[in-house]
């Protein structure tokens, strides 16, 4: 088997990331993840990419086998994973082109599978035990601090912190959800982000949201309301500064075995009842 140790997990408009790479793919307890695992190197850093939607964009956010993502990186020896998104903004202030890196989640799912520790038998395998971990803060403080300064070092000055809200999609929100979003003082909007973090814990991976803002959402008063192709074509603009931020953040993470982070010990005091890949 392949291995890599950092993983980065592309979202829309943003289906390749390194240009000579080896396609793999695995397959999991779980299913097949979206697509074929893309391995290639950075600053010396074995990295793997999975676009999200799967190439081409035909899986809409509630029907990606987020378990599987996880589980295929974790099998391939990734340890940190980075995770770009399109999100919505919700502040005046936080217009399209914005970089904003989240140290807060709410989960406005529905009907996605959240959860490795279902008490339900893998197939041929053990059963998972109830296990109930600490999701205080989502995301990985290291993680974040890479993504922050290497998009300073690029010029772009990141939003440090914020609150990402997921929505269930595929629909993008009401003007009255939007407004409700807001109002509860949250920053940003997207559709994938959920079960995404949790599962990256649940499999004691440090993970790193880097939000960029493609449109104001339905928040403003006047015009249509955000458009899928508006998300795209914002996106598409600020993919080549994107990936440079995400290259300088994978080559400043620690190795893998440096870790000293929440999410290194999140497991600590459980009985998984199943082995980890
Ligand atoms: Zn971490």
């Amino acid at each position: 088997m392949a291995d890599a140790q950092i993983g980065v997990i592309g979202g829309s408009g943003f289906y390749s990331f390194l240009d000579d790479v080896t396609e793999i793919t695995v397959d999991t307890p779980y299913g097949a993840p979206s697509d074929s695992l893309f391995l290639g190197e950075i600053a010396g850093r074995q990295v793997a990419f999975l676009p999200r939607h799967g190439r081409g964009h035909h899986l809409p956010p509630h029907r990606i086998n987020y378990r599987a993502n996880l589980w295929a990186l974790r099998s391939l020896g990734v340890r940190q994973v980075l995770g770009p998104c399109a999100v919505g903004g919700l502040r005046p202030e936080y217009g399209p082109g914005t970089l904003l890196i989240p140290d807060q989640l709410v989960d406005r799912t529905k009907t996605r599978a959240q959860t490795y520790f279902d008490g339900v038998p893998l197939p041929g395998g053990d059963t998972p035990n109830v296990v109930h971990l600490t999701f205080a803060d989502p995301y990985c403080p290291v993680g974040r601090q890479a993504a922050l300064a290497a998009a300073r070092g690029r010029d772009w000055e990141p939003v440090d912190g914020g609150t990402l809200v997921v929505i269930e999609g595929p629909r993008f929100s009401t003007r009255a959800e939007s407004r409700w979003h807001a109002a509860q003082g949250w920053s940003v909007v997207g559709m994938t982000g959920h079960p995404e973090a949790v599962l990256a814990r649940e499999l004691s991976l440090c993970y790193t949201s880097l939000t960029l803002v493609t449109d104001l959402d339905a928040g403003t008063e006047t015009g249509d309301g955000v458009s899928h192709e508006e998300v795209l074509r914002v996106f598409s603009q600020n993919v080549g500064r994107l990936r440079e931020v995400l290259f300088d953040a994978v080559a400043a993470l620690p190795d893998n075995v440096d870790r000293n982070c929440l999410c290194a010990d999140a497991h600590a005091g459980w009985d998984l009842g199943i082995e980890l890949p």
